[in-house]
């Protein structure tokens, strides 16, 4: 099983999946990603990379864009994976956005990466895969605090909906669509709470797991 967005899956020649614990490589993707893939460090950073050749090593990195057909994703058991695409299928994009990476505002370093090769945004498509949500992202009133300092365009009950619970998905929602992307889409699954009653999680998640566990969220043009 994996996920997919609704808005990415209209556009042609996509291919894309938000992995699971039963399948932590989307299926879709899955021989493109391991022949293809690119090497990276994911550091809770904003350094973008630009995929031009397949497994090409990109450093510390938490996103990628490309106009090539390798693959990109990002790995994540409870922070926010994004995936993007331009709706005429020619380029795409993809995000690790943890607290610190949203914090650090990286949705807005890849909207000026974008503008900066030229792109319109309102013709780019957002889509915020299963990360752990507000019901039970809890953290300590110091975060919040600061969270609502450094977005104070956003309501602080969008932030923290409930006491010490911390909604990042909402807060890269509002960015997508402050930066001015033309459509966000929300898959609004949350990775420490969402069961199957036979089955048990359907993810990873870092604050049940532990690290050494992850699924992985991809994107690829069509070759
Ligand atoms: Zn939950």
């Amino acid at each position: 099983m994996h996920f997919e967005s609704t808005f990415l899956r209209n556009i042609p020649n996509i291919v894309h999946g938000f992995g699971t614990r039963s399948d932590p490589v989307p299926t879709p993707v899955l021989k493109n990603w391991v022949e293809l893939r690119p090497e990276w460090n994911q550091v809770a950073g904003t350094e973008i990379a630009n995929v031009v050749r397949r497994n090409q090593a990109c450093g510390d990195v938490d996103g990628f864009f490309t106009k090539t057909t390798n693959p990109i994703g990002v790995r994540a058991a409870d922070c926010v994976p994004i995936l993007l695409a331009r709706k005429d299928g020619g380029m795409v994009a993809a995000l690790h956005a943890g607290w610190r990476g949203t914090k650090a505002k990286i949705t807005e370093k890849l909207a000026k990466t974008l503008l900066a090769q030229g792109e319109d945004l309102s013709q780019w498509v957002a889509a915020i895969g299963p990360a752990i949500g507000a019901c039970c992202y809890e953290v300590g009133e110091d975060l919040i605090e600061d969270f609502v300092k450094t977005f104070p365009e956003i309501e602080p009950d969008m932030i923290s909906p409930t006491h010490r619970k911390l909604d990042l998905s909402a807060i890269n929602q509002f960015e997508l669509e402050r930066l001015g992307f033309g459509q966000v889409d929300w898959i609004p699954e949350c990775t420490y709470c969402s069961m199957d009653k036979s089955k048990g999680a359907h993810f990873h998640s870092y604050r049940r797991e532990g690290s050494g566990t992850r699924q992985w969220s991809i994107i690829a043009r069509k070759a």
